[in-house]
């Protein structure tokens, strides 16, 4: 993958070599003669620096296309245009809060009849299929803040059975760590403006798909509504492409070392972390992806305490999102969630004292140091002591780190071939 994402399938033709793509920052493009249209006319309808970006994203997923929109949400309303007007949708319970605002607030004016069902229960959502109404079963694994994980493979099964597509929104996982068309899925959506970008630059998504006709569907969808990526936002992304690997693969490592010191931190009640053994879906979880990835939350069970943490520690920057170089920590009642009314928070496992943090690619001992600073600061607001604390300092530089991680990690396999 690290390879991959460094060396792309090449789709434009460079007279000069150029190492990095061309951008071709162009609304429309000169035409052979009155009457032959080149490859190119117009860049709602198709652009080179684009079209990089597409065959790139295609080539990571195995799709046989993929499409580049200005934004996630514009992928995701894409696909439900495959949706037509008294037809069904099935999506879990605890989607992105964009993709729940679209389900609960555009499709029914689009005539379509969203149902929200637990995906980690196989059976439920088989019971909430309807077989030949259900057009579209939409994932996401894991979910964002709780980590909950859903079986990609299985669901996919069971879609198909009753005759519907599955879209996988996979931008938390990322090509890098999550292949959703591998499992079975149809679509693969991935928020560029996460990981692909990286470096809160962009906003964009891509739209990864199995089979010509959807493709085609699709990109008649993209051109129709002309929702396509500008063309410097495609080339920022292919170059967040090349460094993807590197910078996931940092931020999982350190974020599964925090998970373990949070986990044995006496102020912290939980925390969901994938890549924990502990975790209820890290056994499945570890069939379908090849590392925990870099978001966790935990409970204090001290909206105070979980407040102080977030407002003391220095290198994490208080704000919603993920994906990026930096560290981000939120309390998500108060940002992302606060738009979810409270009873039904509750009922949904999302505690007001949550806290989320999204690991960035700095050093993990500073990370740590941090955390730990704002943690005593925390303990000593609550009236704890905080002589039980494990010490700050993190096994976690580099290539260490990156070890434990991948001892977690196999730690959860051998937990999924025992289930
Ligand atoms: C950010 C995000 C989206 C939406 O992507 P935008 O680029 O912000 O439109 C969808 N799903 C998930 C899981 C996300 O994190």
């Amino acid at each position: 993958m690290a390879t991959r994402l460094v060396h792309p399938p090449k789709v434009t033709s460079d007279p000069y070599g150029a190492v990095a793509p061309p951008l071709y920052q162009t609304a429309t493009f000169h035409q052979l003669s009155a009457v032959e249209c080149g490859e190119y006319d117009y860049s709602r309808s198709g652009n080179p620096t684009r079209a990089q970006l597409e065959a790139q994203m295609a080539a990571l997923e195995g799709a046989d296309r993929a499409l580049a929109f200005c934004s996630g949400m514009a992928a995701l309303s894409a696909v439900l245009r495959l949706v037509a007007s008294g037809e069904h949708v099935v999506a879990g319970d605890d989607l992105y809060g964009g993709t729940s605002r679209l389900l609960a607030q555009v499709a029914p004016g689009l005539g379509i009849e969203v149902a929200n069902v637990d995906t980690a229960d196989i059976e439920a959502t088989r019971a909430a299929l309807v077989p030949g109404r259900t057009k579209l079963l939409m994932l996401e694994s894991p979910t964002n803040p709780r980590m909950q994980i859903c079986d990609i493979a299985a669901l996919s099964r069971v879609a198909h059975e009753a005759g519907a597509l599955v879209v996988v929104d996979n931008s938390i996982m990322a090509p890098v760590f999550q292949q959703p068309l591998a499992l079975g899925a149809d679509i693969s959506m991935t928020s560029a403006t996460k990981f692909i970008g990286g470096h809160s630059d962009i906003t964009g998504g891509t739209l990864s798909i199995r089979g010509r006709e959807l493709a085609q569907r699709l990109s008649f969808v993209q051109n129709a509504e002309g929702a396509g990526l500008g063309p410097f936002d495609c080339w920022l992304a292919l170059r967040g492409l090349k460094t993807m690997a590197l910078r996931m693969e940092r931020a999982a490592a350190s974020a599964a070392a925090l998970a373990a010191w949070l986990q044995a931190h006496p102020l912290v009640r939980r925390v969901n972390y994938p890549g924990l053994p502990g975790h209820a879906g890290a056994a499945v979880h570890a069939t379908q992806a090849s590392a925990g990835g870099s978001l966790l939350s935990f409970e204090t069970g001290s909206v105070e305490a979980s407040r102080v943490v977030v407002e003391e520690t220095a290198l994490f920057r208080v704000t919603v999102s993920f994906g990026s170089v930096t560290s981000l920590i939120s309390l998500p009642c108060y940002m992302s969630h606060a738009s979810i009314p409270a009873a039904m928070r509750a009922a949904r496992g999302l505690p007001d004292d949550l806290v989320r943090i999204s690991v960035g690619i700095e050093d993990p001992a500073d990370l740590l140091a941090d955390l730990d600073q704002a943690f005593r600061k925390a303990m000593a607001k609550v009236g704890m002591e905080a002589s039980g604390v494990p010490p700050a300092r993190p096994p976690a530089s580099g290539r260490e780190a990156e070890l434990l991680a991948r001892i977690a990690l196999l730690e959860a396999q051998l937990h999924a071939q025992a289930a």
